[in-house]
């Protein structure tokens, strides 16, 4: 591929400057805002309608159709098939969810989850690791870091423990966590796969911003979500979603915002795929806040703050994170992978929300995360909390009669269930259990706890917790004990 088919673009519409392809400086030489990966579309062999992409369904030798990411190249065309670097993320599935809409209030048929914690890592961050980590091989870096609230880092590091460097070794990787939340299965991920793990004193704010100020001196290349390739991996949900529904655009797309990386990676496929032709309209954006790390909330819902064709008021922005600071403001919620509170890709998910019919963000207390998280696990679905907090802000959305029953509504299931195991537990025991042993009797307040039950090494003590008369049973013989 020629170079100059692919190439990095200052977001601002007013400002439009270019780097090439590889640079790695992340934010604009002119300007200082974010940077897309764009492409000369009219130069580039792309598909004439959706429908194309499934003659790639009967390949499954080539580890490049199996992928949910590289099954859709041609919408990602940033490197030649050569360099991708891929470990089968992606083959996740939309999943019809009749058992969950009657909680929400949306009619039979009509909700789908896509469930991406059956990606390698657990977590959705897996479809941009692997467009990241095409570039980063491909500039032959040897180290690659991020700040991360724990998924992030897992994906990271996952990916770094398998790509081998040209000179043979596996690529270090160093992963930022803070003194904020993280669950203790995405830190056991990070660990296990060899993840120089740094814990800085701060949020995760803080870790972000050290990352970013000492990655590309010590040439490291910086894999938070201000890359732009890690969105171009992340479109590919969106591509999935639309194959799941065979190839029908859904009424809503409703998905948990933290660093807005993910929701802007949609507004994005979403844009490129109306320019492209092949969608003949778009769904609308819903992106759900937690009501403790609720910046977007604040800025879009209750301020007015608008994308504005890239006008947007920056003051508007400047002010709230220096009220933030001011007021030495620190996010906080049960939801640790959404407990953001200076999101940057901000002007993206603005962008997006524009682009995705003037969506909509709402915000969700822990409490509603909690119950929604657990009513969707009853249902086959086992997601981590901030997960949850889009089934959460699509009930919202159906009280308030923004989202009606009859359309169709896509919620996105961003992380596996297994990420924090604590939180489930707590919910369903009250109690943290870390122990093996089950803590005595105390109420539980979820609606949907599922409290397990002391029982002495008994018999009759057992078939009594199993509701059974042991008389009437060939037990009851036995002698006791
Ligand atoms: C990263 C993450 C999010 C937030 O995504 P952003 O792109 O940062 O908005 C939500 N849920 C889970 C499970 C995550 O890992
Ligand atoms: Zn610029």
């Amino acid at each position: 591929m020629t170079p100059e088919l692919a190439f990095q673009r200052c977001i601002d519409p007013g400002c439009s400057a270019t780097v090439p392809v590889d640079s790695t400086q992340f934010t604009c030489p002119r300007c200082g805002g974010l940077m897309d990966v764009a492409y000369d579309w009219p130069r580039l062999p792309v598909p004439k309608s959706l429908r194309d992409f499934e003659a790639k369904w009967s390949l499954r030798s080539d580890p490049l159709c199996v992928s949910g990411v590289w099954r859709f190249i041609e919408l990602l065309p940033f490197a030649a098939a050569s360099q991708v670097l891929t470990i089968g993320e992606g083959q996740t599935i939309l999943q019809r969810a009749d058992a969950v809409v009657r909680f929400v209030g949306l009619n039979d048929g009509r909700l789908y989850l896509q469930y991406e914690g059956l990606n390698p890592s657990g977590s959705f961050k897996d479809n941009g690791m692997t467009a990241a980590f095409t570039l980063a091989r491909k500039l032959g870096r040897k180290r690659v870091a991020c700040a991360s609230t724990g998924n992030t880092s897992a994906s990271l590091a996952l990916y770094a423990s398998m790509t081998v460097c040209d000179d043979g070794r596996p690529m270090q990787s160093v992963v930022f966590i803070g003194s904020g939340k993280i669950a203790y299965g995405k830190l056991s991920q990070a660990l296990d796969y060899g993840a120089l793990t740094l814990q800085i004193d701060g949020d995760f704010d803080a870790c972000l911003r050290r990352v970013r100020e000492v990655s590309e001196p010590l040439s490291i290349y910086l894999m938070n979500s201000i890359n732009p390739f890690r969105l171009e991996g992340q479109k590919s949900i969106m591509y999935r979603v639309l194959e799941g529904l065979g190839w029908q655009v859904p009424d809503w797309i409703v998905v948990p915002g933290g660093n807005l990386g993910n929701c802007s990676a949609f507004g994005k496929a979403f844009l490129e795929l109306r320019e492209l032709g092949l969608v003949n309209k778009v769904p609308r954006l819903a992106v759900i806040n937690a009501a403790g790390a609720n910046t977007l909330y604040e800025l879009y819902t209750k301020q007015g703050l608008r994308w504005n064709a890239g006008r947007y008021n920056r003051d508007c922005v400047q002010a709230y994170l220096k009220h933030l600071d001011d007021t030495n403001y620190k996010p906080c919620t049960v939801a640790s992978a959404i407990e953001i509170s200076r999101p940057v890709s901000l002007p993206k998910a603005l962008r997006a929300l524009e682009a995705m019919n003037n969506g909509v963000v709402r915000q969700v207390t822990d409490e509603m995360i909690l119950e929604h998280r657990a009513m969707v696990a009853k249902t086959g679905f086992g997601c981590e909390p901030a997960s949850a907090a889009s089934v959460a802000g699509l009930h919202l959305l159906l009280q308030e009669q923004v989202v009606s029953p009859g359309e169709t509504v896509v919620c996105i299931l961003t992380g596996h269930e297994l990420k924090d195991p604590d939180a489930t537990v707590k919910y369903h025991t009250g109690l943290d259990m870390k122990a093996a042993t089950i803590p005595p009797a105390r109420p539980v307040h979820g609606k949907y706890a599922n409290r397990p039950i002391r029982v002495p090494d008994d018999v009759r003590a057992i078939c009594k917790a199993l509701g059974v008369d042991i008389d009437k049973t060939p037990l009851a013989g036995l002698p006791c004990r």
